[in-house]
């Protein structure tokens, strides 16, 4: 049996679903093709339940500061069951919610494992229906990568950690990336002892030193380990623990172990190579500005293409692919200005260059500022808020503005704006101050904190 359409998308998570949905509007015959569940990594198991869980662990810190204002809230008790079925239960919502907008505009959903087999065709494993398009979109995201280390089964990934039946008594996240540092979060804000093991000497690499700093320093202060500069080596069950053999010759026990060492773009077995299509050394699709591989009727968007592993670029890239094959209308992503949020905490939020970077690229003045928000100041609480602005000199364009503390995420979205139009220093100030905020602090700057000349900090 074979059945032909304009286009198949592989792949309905953030980027396939979005394509599909845009070209179905503009009249494509559509079908999309998933073997898990509608919605993809976001909403089932990234973005979405992660951040509510990241809200139920920060309970811990409001009951903490609660009797400052007042409030006796008496012993608090969590209960985990409740927390996983009431997110199963929005997840569920959400995914119903995602169906409903690709049957409106017609796209067909086909529950099932597609592989490619040439350069118009798919098949689909359970079925064994073998599907004709004009175009195939490759959406496939990327899967949790786990290092090849003996007992590696005994760990989970980010996956699995959303099903926990029980909260384990302590628990080790292995790396130093967001997803490490916000389920060391979750998982500390819940009253596990969490510990975290990073090869690096810093966690967050490639963001601003000073949110690196101030975030490890927050998550030590919320009672997180974090051990530099060490592997594990291998892990073995020992009782209802799991032993964890580190790098540096330590042995020890764990409830539970948790791999955040990065994700892999999901391409093995898809069957892309037999197909002609291009791939990276990490298996992510080479494609070109409008997300075409290098078959010229297969096209890739999101995760899989390990461009920013991030949901609205995958959405942004979904969209502008449809537009471009379907809608008439050739729509390049530009991926040079991408804001990015952890949240942690403390919350941490960026946009544009770190200092290390701009420091590199001319001349900059930098504003810093810490300050006890303003939440904190009637409890014994001593977390800061960190804000720093990066400009051209003399109050020239604004090149980056880097936000740790409360709010961090949802500041950050709103400097976006300015930043990708260029704004300078002056445009920051012209802007009245909202008081009492935090963000005013970001259009009240006066003098640098310090200036880079000829790359020499001054
Ligand atoms: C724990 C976690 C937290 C995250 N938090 C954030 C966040 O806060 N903000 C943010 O912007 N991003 C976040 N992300 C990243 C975000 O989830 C991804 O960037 C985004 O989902 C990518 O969308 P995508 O369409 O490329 O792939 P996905 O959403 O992963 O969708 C791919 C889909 O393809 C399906 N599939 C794969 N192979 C096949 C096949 N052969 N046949 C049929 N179906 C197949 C999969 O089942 C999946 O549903 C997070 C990720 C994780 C893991």
């Amino acid at each position: 049996m074979s059945d032909s359409y304009d286009l198949v998308v592989i792949g309905a998570g953030s980027g396939g679903v979005r394509a599909a949905r845009i070209a179905a509007t503009y009249g494509a015959k559509v079908a999309i093709i998933e073997e898990y569940r509608v919605g993809g990594t976001c909403v089932i198991r990234g973005c979405v339940p992660k951040k509510l869980f990241v809200y139920a662990s920060r309970y811990k810190d409001l009951f903490e500061i609660a009797p400052s204002f007042g409030w006796d809230v008496g012993t608090p008790s969590f209960d985990w069951a409740t927390l996983v079925a009431n997110k199963d239960k929005e997840i569920a919502r959400l995914e119903a919610a995602y169906i409903a907008g690709l049957e409106k505009p017609g796209a067909e959903i086909i529950r099932d494992r597609a592989t490619v087999t040439g350069p118009n065709t798919v098949k689909l494993q359970k079925s064994g229906r073998e599907l004709t398009a004009r175009t195939i979109l490759i959406a496939t995201g990327a899967r949790p990568f786990i290092p090849d280390i003996p007992g590696k089964e005994l760990g989970i990934s980010s996956n699995e950690a959303f099903h926990l039946e029980t909260l384990p008594h302590s628990i080790l996240i292995e790396g130093g990336g967001f997803i490490s540092v916000e389920f060391a979060t979750i998982f500390s804000g819940l009253g596990v002892h969490t510990t975290i093991v990073y090869r690096g000497d810093r966690l967050l690499r490639g963001f601003d030193e000073d949110l690196r700093v101030g975030l490890e320093a927050g998550l030590v202060a919320r009672g997180v380990k974090i051990i530099h500069q060490t592997n594990v080596l291998g892990l073995r069950r020992t009782g209802t623990d799991i032993t964890v053999s580190f790098s540096d010759g330590v042995d020890a026990p764990f409830g539970a172990v948790m791999f955040a060492t990065g994700r892999s773009p999901n391409t093995a077995g898809l069957g892309l190579e037999a197909a002609g299509v291009e791939l990276a050394w990490d298996g992510a699709v080479v494609v070109d500005a409008y997300s075409r591989s290098s078959i010229a009727s297969i096209y890739a968007v999101g995760d899989v293409t390990n461009r920013a592993q991030l949901t609205p670029v995958a959405i942004r890239e979904g969209h502008a692919f449809a537009d471009t094959v379907f809608g008439d209308k050739p729509t390049a992503v530009d991926h040079s200005l991408i804001g990015e949020a952890v949240f942690a905490e403390p919350e941490v939020g960026t946009v544009g260059l770190a200092e290390h970077d701009a420091a590199t690229q001319g001349d900059i003045d930098v504003y810093v500022t810490r300050f006890r928000p303003m939440i904190n100041t009637l409890s014994l609480k001593s977390d800061r808020m960190m804000m720093k602005l990066i400009t051209r000199p003399d109050g020239g364009q604004v090149l980056g503005v880097h936000i740790l503390g409360p709010g961090a995420a949802e500041i950050i979205q709103m400097a976006a704006i300015p930043l990708g139009m260029q704004a300078t220093k002056a445009d920051f100030d012209r802007a009245m101050a909202m008081h009492p905020t935090a963000a005013e602090e970001l259009v009240t700057f006066k003098k640098p904190s310090y200036v880079y000349r000829n790359g020499q900090k001054q």
